[in-house]
C-alpha cells in the first residue's frame, strides 16, 4: 500500500493542496484524520469540503458529532468523534447508511467509533512541522491506493 508524506509551511499551503486533490476525489472513500487538538483535522476537511463545491461554512461538529453536506448526487459527512461516549451511539444516529458508494466522509477521532465504522480507505495523520504541519497519507484498501496515485501526480 502507498503512503506519501507532505510538509505545509503554513495553513494556505495546506488549502492550496486540498483545493487540487479534491478534484480526484472518488466516491465511496472513507478517510481517517488523525493528530493532536488544533493540528487541522477540520482545517483539512474544510479545504477538502469547499474545493468539492460546498460554498457555505464547514463548522466543526464538535456537538453535532456529525455535519452533513450535499454536493449534487454527492453527500458528504464530516465527523468529528471526539465527545462520542460510546461506538453504539453511531447505529442510533444512523451512521451505518452514511458509508455507501455515493458518498464521502472525512472521520475525525476515528478511534472512538471503533467497532461500528468499517475500515478507512485512506488515513492522514497531521502532526506539527516548524510553524506549519506535516501530512502523512496511507492508503490501507486497494481503493485508497488509487486515490493515493492520483494525489502523488499532485505537484
Ligand atoms: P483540529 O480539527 O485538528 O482540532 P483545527 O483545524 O480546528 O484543528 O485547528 C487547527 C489550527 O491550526 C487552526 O488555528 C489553523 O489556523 C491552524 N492550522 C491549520 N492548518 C495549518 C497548517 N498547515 N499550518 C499551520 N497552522 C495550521
Ligand atoms: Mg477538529
Amino acid at each position: 500500500m502507498q503512503s506519501q508524506s507532505l510538509n505545509f509551511t503554513d495553513e494556505n499551503a495546506m488549502l492550496a493542496w486540498t483545493k487540487q486533490a479534491a478534484k480526484s476525489i472518488g466516491c465511496g472513500l472513507v478517510m481517517h484524520l488523525n493528530g493532536d487538538l488544533g493540528m487541522g483535522k477540520t482545517t483539512l476537511t474544510r479545504g477538502f469540503i469547499q474545493s468539492m463545491g460546498h460554498n457555505g461554512n464547514v463548522k466543526s461538529p464538535t456537538y453535532t458529532l456529525v455535519e452533513p453536506y450535499e454536493l449534487g448526487n454527492l453527500r458528504i459527512f464530516h465527523f468529528d468523534l471526539y465527545r462520542l461516549a460510546d461506538p453504539e451511539e453511531l447505529e442510533f444516529m444512523g451512521a451505518r447508511d452514511y458509508f455507501a458508494s455515493d458518498s464521502v466522509c472525512f472521520i475525525e477521532w476515528p478511534e472512538k467509533g471503533q467497532g461500528i465504522l468499517p475500515q478507512a480507505d485512506i488515513e492522514f495523520e497531521i502532526t506539527q512541522w516548524e510553524q506549519g504541519r506535516k501530512l502523512e497519507i496511507t492508503a490501507l484498501t486497494e481503493q485508497g491506493n488509487s486515490q493515493l496515485s492520483h494525489w502523488s501526480a499532485i505537484n
